[in-house]
């Protein structure tokens, strides 16, 4: 018998219409919908008339729902996989569900939609070549502290996720840590009736959100520029790396690999080469 598919389906993050043609066919074809709250999801497929069985899946349970549905696939039937809003596994639950499905060797299949992170860095006018999502931060202060001294130095755009109640408190840690000068664009209810989305520098975010107590409210992304890349070419982990190449490749040869691993500019690293080999 042929084995069903797991197909992880993104739904809107705040305007329905968001829904996409191929999220709501799939859906009304599958056997089941493992839904994150199927008491959240029951409105979104009731507005689309569908009436495929619903079962939870939720970091709760998850762990003795995924054999269970591992089995449903493997026996032929197909599932789909959403969250509460936007795209399943992004700080929502589906990990271990996708992970055993792969074990199994059974057919994975996205449906693409709304992602929140993704939206908010498409109109963040901030770098977008280069970008780490890195989701929420932790709720106590001094865990949070910490978890953004992590980032201080990454030079690549981050994405993080943040809830209403600790908008102001994490924006203050932010700045401490970032400092002032940093970009940084606050993207709000995205889709939704209040969407905001406002590109100013760290040192004013705090003060702009303390004005207006309505900024504080519903659902943020915060997308902030990356550090300003330090040219260093005597950085430790650039000597190691090219040291360790310089046994094995041409002078030319490691440069270029040893800028391409550290991310350090070409022209610099062969430099360093070439004092490190006495040229
Ligand atoms: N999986 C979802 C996605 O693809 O975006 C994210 C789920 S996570 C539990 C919820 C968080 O995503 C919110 O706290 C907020 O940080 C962000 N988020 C979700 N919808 C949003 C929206 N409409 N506007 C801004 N941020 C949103």
């Amino acid at each position: 018998m042929n084995q069903g598919t797991l197909y992880v389906i993104a739904t809107p993050i705040g305007n329905r219409a968001d829904m996409g043609e191929r999220a709501i066919s799939v859906l009304k074809q599958v056997d089941l919908i493992a839904a994150e709250d199927t008491r959240h999801s029951k409105n979104l497929m009731q507005h689309y008339n569908i009436a495929t069985p619903m079962q939870a899946y939720h970091e709760h349970n998850e762990e003795q729902a995924t054999p269970k549905l591992i089995q449903r696939l493997l026996a032929g039937e197909n599932i789909a996989l959403i969250s509460d809003a936007g795209t399943p596994l992004l700080s929502d639950p589906g990990y271990r569900l996708v992970k055993a499905a792969h074990e199994a060797a059974l057919k994975v299949s996205p449906i693409p939609g709304a992602c929140a992170a993704i939206a908010a860095l498409s109109v963040s006018g901030l770098a977008t070549d280069r970008f780490m999502f890195a989701g929420f931060p932790p709720h106590k202060q001094g865990a949070r502290q910490n978890f953004y001294r992590e980032f201080e130095n990454q030079s690549v755009t981050l994405v993080f996720y943040e809830s209403s109640h600790r908008i102001v408190a994490s924006v203050n840690d932010m700045l401490q840590i970032f400092g002032e000068n940093r970009r940084v664009v606050l993207a709000r209810e995205i889709t939704k009736l209040f969407e905001t989305v406002h590109s100013t520098e760290l040192g004013d975010l705090l003060e702009w959100l303390q004005a207006d107590s309505n900024q504080q409210k519903g659902e943020f992304v915060l997308v902030v520029e990356g550090a300003e890349q330090q040219i260093n070419p005597q950085s430790a982990e650039l000597g190691m790396v090219l040291k360790v190449l310089l046994e094995e490749l041409p002078v030319k040869q490691a440069s270029q690999m040893a800028a391409k691993i550290t991310g350090q500019k070409k022209n610099q690293v062969y430099k360093l080469a070439l004092e490190l080999t006495g040229k």
